[in-house]
């Protein structure tokens, strides 16, 4: 079939199945790195701060989502948060069964706007509580690779 003739029959259509050798990378950005780095570095949770609207965003922003100001303040938020909302995980990515069920928590640290999903541990699922207390558990420093996971978890303070 040449490229001017015009399918009229959908079973005419060609189909070709075969493999596309794409590549790509990605990069969590400026925000990203230096909120990355901080955790690898000094086991620290760093938010962005508009001074405008009175807010501090986790995970950090460049631009306020609000005023579209430009946010050159850091600070660290803590490492303590409290349990937003939460699920339990039965299976993996995979769809396989976990041997153990896993809990994801949504994190909110006190007078921040956003927060952190992370996993909790220390703690039975059963026992999860929405607005528990809860605190950081880093990876040891040495084992830190500057991803979001040298958070191992949170667990119950
Ligand atoms: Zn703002």
């Amino acid at each position: 079939m040449s490229l001017i003739e015009r399918i009229t029959k959908v079973g005419d259509a060609q189909v070709w199945y075969d493999n596309m050798p794409v590549e790509s990378v990605y990069t969590v950005g400026i925000a990203g790195e230096r909120f990355l780095r901080a955790i690898k570095d000094q086991g620290a949770i760093m938010g962005t701060v508009c001074p405008t609207c009175n807010l501090t965003y986790l995970p950090p922003m460049m631009y306020c989502e609000r005023c579209f100001a430009e946010l050159e303040e850091w600070v660290e938020v803590g490492t303590k948060g409290t349990v937003y909302s939460y699920t339990i995980l039965g299976v993996s990515l995979e769809e396989e069964p976990l041997e153990e069920p896993q809990i994801l928590a949504l994190i909110r640290m006190e007078g921040v706007h956003g927060g952190l999903v992370q996993r909790l541990g220390e703690v039975k699922p059963e026992d999860v509580e929405i607005g528990m207390a809860v605190e950081a558990v880093f990876k040891p420093q040495k084992q830190r690779e500057g991803s979001i996971l040298d958070i191992e978890y949170f667990k119950p303070v």
